[in-house]
Formats: structure tokens, sequence, C-alpha cells
């Protein structure tokens, strides 16, 4: 996917402040940060969405949730929020697969 953008972040092909990198995910802090912490985990694989997900993907989107908790623990959040916007109806704007990881602030809006 040569014109996605997180598949650039990926390659390094355009900077982005990452937190972790291992074999299989890269995760980098929200250019537009919703909160005092906020940070976004990605597959270096491009999948669009978890629309696109089925079984064969458990193991990732797993490993996911757990990076997000041991990142927001290390970012020192005691209690964090995830989300995952997919598909344009579902408010998504990046298509390659992401879970926003956000946390830190003292009042915490109800949704
Ligand atoms: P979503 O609506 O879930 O697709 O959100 C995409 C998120 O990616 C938004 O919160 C953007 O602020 C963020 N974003 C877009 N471009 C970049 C970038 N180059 N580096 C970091 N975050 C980005
Ligand atoms: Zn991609």
């Amino acid at each position: 996917m040569t014109d996605c953008i997180f598949c650039k972040i990926v390659k390094k092909d355009i900077p982005a402040k990452i937190i972790y990198e291992d074999e299989e995910f890269l995760v980098f802090n929200d250019i537009k940060p919703i909160d005092k912490v906020h940070f976004l985990i990605i597959p270096k694989t491009h999948i669009e969405s978890l629309l696109e997900c089925d079984e064969t993907n458990l193991e990732m989107l797993g490993k996911m949730l757990l990076l997000g908790k041991n990142l927001a623990h290390q970012h020192g959040l005691r209690g964090f929020r995830t989300m995952i916007n997919s598909g344009a109806e579902g408010g998504q704007e990046v298509f390659h697969i992401h879970i926003h990881v956000y946390g830190g602030s003292e009042k915490l809006a109800k949704i």
C-alpha cells in the first residue's frame, strides 16, 4: 500500500514519534492528541480495518490490546481508553488498522 500514511511511517518514509517497535507492531504518538497521552498501535502489515479481520487475526488483535496496556502503564497511566474506528461510517480516517490508546486527563468525559 504505497499511498498509506501509516505504511509510510512503518517504512520511516515520514517521521513519527515512535514509542515502541518490534517485528510485528509499531506504536507512535497521535499527531493530534485528544488527551495528555495518546498513541496509536498498528501492525506493520497493511490491513485496512477491523472490518477486514476474522479468526486468523485473533492473535494480532490480542497482542495489540496487551501492548496498549503495557505501554499505557509505562506512560504513567493507571487507567486509559482504547478506541478502534472501523470504516468511514465508524469515523475511520486512516485506513490502516490502529488502536487508539489515550488517557491522563483529570476529568474523564463520559461517553
Ligand atoms: P482514525 O479516525 O481512527 O482513522 O484516526 C486516525 C488518527 O491518525 C487521527 O487521530 C490522526 O490524528 C492520526 N494521524 C494522522 N496522520 C498521522 C501522522 N502522520 N502521525 C501520527 N498520527 C497521525
Ligand atoms: Zn498501511
